[in-house]
């Protein structure tokens, strides 16, 4: 009896992996048209100061516009791009894009920063420091540039960690992005070379909870005030949550509390009122 639906399970299994590889087969053909085609556009989200509520810049969230005018969220193609290596030339869309868009407002306005995601594979070569040093060229500062990575950017001293130094080393700002999902322990954070963190929407759910991950965020906050990071807490939907993160000393909050991605001609308005 149980035999044919083993053979039922298999089947479909295999057939399960065979759609998701052809799948992603023609998922990274449909981004290299994309990529040719220059589909990639940037969506800000406003970062606040949270002792003062002003906005003091935005993080720079990509999205593939389809020829409908809908967009395609990072989570559903970014995977790809990476396991593909497209996600480098879609790095160098992004990152055109952010001098198109805020360029003039960077420029005129030393009090805001913009945030760019990179993936591990970016951190190689010089092109994209190159890139990075066009904006500077539109007359933004190197430090109202952050540049956002994961755990997974720093683990090992190989070039990723090299490539970071070395764009320090210019004046870009390093955060840690999504800190606490990752494998770092948080002794290992004094070693790593970044001026920010990020603490994942994870653990800022959780504040002022009585649940046991609800301890970890107090610790993260601490021991970054201590090695004297900037603190940016990621996903804050509730006033409690701001509250009790501006009680202890988390210095900038972004969040839909407050606004959330929106096209570059909405930004700038949000940002000056
Ligand atoms: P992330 O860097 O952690 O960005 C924050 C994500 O959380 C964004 O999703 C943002 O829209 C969402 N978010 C912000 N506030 C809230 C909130 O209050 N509640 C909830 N539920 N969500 C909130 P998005 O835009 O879909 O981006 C997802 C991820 O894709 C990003 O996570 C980032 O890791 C990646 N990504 C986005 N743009 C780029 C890029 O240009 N390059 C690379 N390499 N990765 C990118
Ligand atoms: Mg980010
Ligand atoms: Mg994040
Ligand atoms: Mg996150």
């Amino acid at each position: 009896v149980l035999l044919p639906i083993g053979v039922a399970m298999g089947g479909f299994m295999a057939a399960g992996v065979v759609w998701l590889s052809r799948r992603r087969l023609s998922l990274s053909g449909e981004l290299a048209i994309a990529i040719r085609n220059r589909e990639f556009c940037v969506h800000y989200q406003p970062l606040i100061e949270l002792r003062t509520g002003r906005c003091v810049g935005a993080e720079a969230l990509v999205r593939w516009q389809l020829a409908d005018g809908s967009y395609v969220k990072p989570d559903l193609f970014i995977p790809v791009a990476e396991e593909t290596g497209q996600i480098v030339q879609i790095t160098e869309q992004v990152i055109a894009a952010v001098g198109r868009d805020l360029g003039a407002a960077l420029a005129a306005d030393r009090t805001l920063h913009v945030a760019i995601n990179l993936s591990a594979r970016d951190l190689e070569g010089e092109r994209l420091l190159g890139l990075l040093d066009d904006l500077t060229r539109r007359g933004i500062e190197p430090r109202q540039v952050w540049l956002e990575v994961t755990e997974r950017g720093f683990v090992d001293d190989g070039a990723p960690r090299a490539w970071l130094d070395k764009a320090r080393a210019a004046g870009y700002v390093v955060a840690i992005d999504d800190f606490g999902t990752g494998y770092s322990s948080l002794s290992y954070l004094q070693k790593l070379p970044i001026d920010a963190l990020k603490i994942d929407k994870s653990f800022v759910d959780t504040v002022g909870l009585e649940t046991v991950t609800a301890c970890v965020a107090p610790h993260i906050i601490e021991l970054a005030k201590e090695l004297r990071f900037m603190i940016v807490a990621e996903g804050v939907e509730t006033q409690a949550q701001a509250d009790y993160l501006l009680a202890h000393g988390v210095h900038y909050a972004q969040g839909w509390l407050y606004a959330k991605a929106m096209p570059v001609e909405e930004f700038l308005v949000f940002a000056n009122t």
